[in-house]
């Protein structure tokens, strides 16, 4: 029996429904490598991956499909997954290496049938809500920390939306898995619930999707499903307002790794004239994605499309001096 045969009786429907579907997986870290990796598996159209960060080895651990020499090569996540997925036969893949911002969440929206969530923040999670309501695509929530996971299935045009549940972003500890860690057995468990619902969305099998949030503890060993009532006063999918989609771009500190990440303007920004600028700097590396420098004890990561990480910054307008200092925007 092929794949195709197999999920033809699994599902007890088409699999060729799928053929002209594309996914959106945003974050490619411990949650989102794993959705990829699975989603890649199905005859899909395309999958889109989304993520901001290079490949690091301090989460090595939980990120499985990841290596020591993405690593040292500074390769960003996007880039190594889609090689990962590639040498492994898996579904066309497009890699975005950009900060999701509203303008490129909604692009991403457009494009795709479906979005599954593999970040660690919640600012980011609203933006996809808020594009999920005002697009009417739905978006699959994941969340991992410690031994504990979730996963929500989120079309606010049938039921309720994240923030019928969470108010605001601040809502929770604000824990994330970069600050209290998270045992590498979850994220597999959790990425393969969120695959499992996506791909029943795709094949039309909406009344066996799973609308609760479920919560699984595997300290505990409990699974618990939790009715989400459609709030009518939700601020995003009742009043539809959508006020993750009119952030602007101001600069934000990357929570447990003192670092800041800012976007520059388009208009002010050559990448290749930048980078002559620092070349004979002793500590300055370069790949095909990004280049590297040190200046005053602070650590510069640019990448093309106009990113900058600068480590050792806990203080975003003290980041901003030393970006207008050293980089001169
Ligand atoms: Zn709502």
């Amino acid at each position: 029996m092929n794949f195709k045969d197999e999920l033809k009786k699994l599902f007890e429907t088409s699999p060729e429904l799928l053929e002209s579907k594309i996914v959106g997986v945003v974050g490619v870290g411990a949650l989102g490598s794993f959705s990829s990796m699975i989603l890649s598996k199905l005859p899909l159209k395309k999958i889109i991956l989304v993520d901001r960060d290079v490949v690091e080895e301090k989460n090595l651990f939980r990120q499985f499909f990841y290596d020591v020499e993405d690593c040292k090569g500074r390769i960003p996540k996007v880039f190594a997954m889609k090689e990962k997925i590639k040498s492994k036969g898996g579904c066309e893949v497009e890699a975005r290496d950009i900060n999701l911002d509203a303008d490129e969440c909604s692009n991403l929206f457009e494009e795709c049938d479906i979005v599954i969530d593999g970040t660690d923040n919640f600012e980011t999670r609203f933006l996809l809500n808020d594009c999920s309501a005002k697009l009417k695509k739905p978006f699959i929530y994941g969340g991992v920390i410690e031994m504990k996971g979730s996963i929500f299935f989120v079309d606010s045009g049938s039921g309720a939306c994240l923030r019928c549940l969470f108010q605001e972003p601040e809502i929770g500890s604000g824990d994330t898995c970069e600050t209290v860690g998270v045992f590498p057995s979850l994220p597999p468990i959790i990425a393969s619930m969120q695959v499992m619902e996506c791909t029943k969305y795709l094949l039309g099998m909406k009344d066996k999707i799973i609308r609760d949030f479920i919560t699984i503890d595997l300290k505990e060993n409990s699974f618990i499903k939790i009715k989400v009532e459609k709030d009518i006063n939700c601020e995003c999918c009742g009043r539809k307002i959508y006020k993750f989609l009119e952030n602007e771009n101001k600069g934000e500190i990357l929570c447990g790794r003192d670092t800041l990440m800012v976007k520059l303007r388009k208009e002010r920004f050559d990448y290749e004239n930048l980078k002559e600028k620092f070349r004979k700097d002793k500590s300055f590396f370069e790949n095909e994605y990004l280049f590297e420098f040190e200046s005053e004890g602070y650590k510069f990561s640019i990448h093309k499309d106009g990113r900058v990480f600068l480590s050792k910054i806990n203080d975003i307008k003290n980041g901003f001096s030393i970006i207008s200092r050293i980089l001169g925007f």
